[in-house]
């Protein structure tokens, strides 16, 4: 009898024990548990941090294009002014070309026409104003090539030596530019 009480009470205190033990278990098993959950937190916050960066950037990138896009819409919109500038200078430019070949043509066609009567004119002048045009004719003129020539000498002067060679160093010279 006495040795059952004792049988009994050492397995109670046994019992005891593992149930100690069970415990201290589970509470180092919530503590793992508690700091398994907090740095799961501390991740999902860090992922949080990140997408909020993400969408940030994507904003930045998004502005960034719109403004690239608004700066080349400017940009072609100045394009096309100059263009149009342009267009509207050279219809101008076309216009006064065509007015100067046109004043040109109109004169051509009065000498022709006129030949006879401008001869006489001319005739007529030059009887009347024969001192004046020998003096004309007399008179120095500078020539391009530097040289001082008489006006009724000019087209014998432009066959001279010094003028060919001035005449072909300009040609030279529009050869190198
Ligand atoms: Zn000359």
């Amino acid at each position: 009898m006495m040795k059952m009480v004792q049988d009994v009470m050492e397995e109670n205190k046994r019992l005891k024990e593992e149930n100690q033990t069970l415990k201290d278990a589970v509470i180092e098993f919530e503590k793992e548990n508690d700091e398994l959950h907090e740095q799961a937190e501390k991740l999902d916050e860090e992922v949080n941090l990140l997408e909020c960066d993400l969408k940030n950037q994507k904003v930045i990138h998004e502005n960034m294009k719109l403004h690239n896009e608004e700066a080349l819409l400017g940009a072609q919109d100045e394009i096309d002014d100059l263009k149009q500038q342009l267009e509207m200078i050279t219809k101008v430019a076309d216009t006064l070309q065509a007015e100067k070949q046109k004043r040109l043509d109109g004169m051509k066609e009065y000498r022709q026409a006129n030949k006879e009567k401008i001869c006489i004119n001319v005739k007529k002048y030059k009887e009347k104003n024969a001192d004046k045009v020998k003096a004309q004719k007399q008179s120095p003129k500078r020539c391009g090539c530097g040289a001082e020539v008489r006006a009724d000498n000019l087209s014998r002067h432009k066959k001279s030596k010094k003028h060919m060679e001035w005449l072909k160093e300009q040609e030279n010279s529009d050869v190198e530019v």
